[in-house]
């Protein structure tokens, strides 16, 4: 007769790297919440450097406020935030994320070094975590303002994760997606992704650009001069849209759909494929437009209980929102439509 198991409790280090490798699951969504972090920090240039795909290194350099040395100790420690402003209101977009599980998940899964430096500190400090921990004392070394994380060797103890990765350009093809995204978006930032030691880099974007700047550095012209302006809001609802979407001339085999919500890149499968039907009035069957929308909506509107690695996104009032949305792009679509008929009929 078969014994019944004997149940035990797990090892809080197997339970926290179980936890890390649900949160993040692939080098493209450890980036965003380091980016996000960067950005936080009120970075003005962020530069990111890839290794394997960011399987072998993901590296982030910001020049923003960098971390005090008291705070080092406990920086990869869940829920240590210094982002006060989190609990003050917990229907807060901004806790959409981790609410300070990031750099915890990824020591927990990954070799992670910190080097940082504040404006105030002489000089900066470098620190390795593993299992939320620091390995040692801050070291004292050169370092310009702002912070290095380096997260090298994701997975190395999941084994099951590491080998599921197929290829280290795949990975390497969807952390440039998120970078150029957060560049689109961001247009006050400098963005720099480029692969270790290559000379070049794959996306580079100046700060003070414009979106439009930036659509042509990652999209490049042939979408950037095919671009309207749309725009929309409703005070009621605390509604604001502002977008950059392709014209009628302009067709791709795939569609590029950029959405953020609340500055926090997102998708809503409801408002793609509503824009997706709009479009399918006026281009050619088989071909895609670009459309990049930023949305601005009550932060207490907006769904957090969502699993933080799920980019889907729901909202309150989500009928009229998308509706609302639909009706600028329609108009902005028909009017340029309208106007380009009637130039050839002039
Ligand atoms: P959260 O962003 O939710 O606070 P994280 O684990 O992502 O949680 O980060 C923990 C803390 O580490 C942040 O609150 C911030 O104080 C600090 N931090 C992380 N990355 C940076 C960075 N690039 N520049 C400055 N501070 C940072
Ligand atoms: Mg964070």
């Amino acid at each position: 007769m078969a014994e019944p198991g004997v149940i035990k409790k797990l090892d809080e280090t197997v339970v926290n790297r179980i936890a890390a490798g649900e949160v993040i699951q692939r080098p493209a969504n450890a980036l965003k919440e380091l980016l996000e972090n960067s950005l936080d920090a009120k970075s003005s240039n962020i530069k990111v450097t890839l290794k394997g795909g960011g399987l072998k290194l993901l590296q982030i350099q910001d020049d923003g406020t960098g971390i005090r040395k008291e705070d080092l100790d406990i920086v990869c420690e869940r829920f240590t935030t210094s982002k006060l402003r989190e609990f003050e209101d917990l229907n807060s977009i901004n806790t959409f994320g981790f609410r300070g599980e990031a750099l915890a998940s990824i020591s927990h899964i990954a070799h992670l070094t910190i080097t940082t430096k504040t404006a105030l500190q002489p000089c900066a400090y470098i620190v390795s975590y593993e299992d939320g921990k620091p390995k040692g004392l801050p070291k004292p070394c050169a370092g310009n303002q702002g912070t290095i994380i380096s997260v090298e060797d994701l997975f190395y103890n999941v084994a099951t994760r590491r080998k599921a990765f197929k290829s280290a350009s795949e990975e390497h093809s969807r952390v440039a997606d998120v970078v150029g995204r957060y560049a689109i978006h961001n247009p006050k930032v400098g963005f720099a992704l480029k692969k270790h030691e290559a000379n070049t880099s794959d996306i580079k974007t100046n700060p003070n650009s414009t979106h439009v700047d930036n659509i042509r550095a990652v999209y490049g012209n042939s979408v950037a001069r095919e671009l309207l302006e749309v725009e929309g809001s409703d005070d009621s609802l605390k509604y604001k849209m502002h977008g950059l979407i392709s014209n009628v001339n302009y067709s791709a085999k795939k569609s590029i759909f950029i959405l953020f919500i609340n500055d926090r890149l997102v998708d809503s499968t409801a408002l793609r494929k509503t824009i997706e039907n709009v479009y399918s009035l006026y281009l050619p069957k088989g071909s895609h437009p670009f459309v990049y929308i930023s949305l601005a909506l009550d932060p207490r509107n907006v769904d957090v209980n969502v699993h933080p690695t799920k980019h889907e996104v729901h909202f309150l009032h989500e009928d009229i929102i998308i509706d609302k949305t639909q009706k600028s792009i329609e108009s902005k679509l028909l009017g340029a439509n309208t106007s380009r008929v009637f130039y050839k009929q002039c």
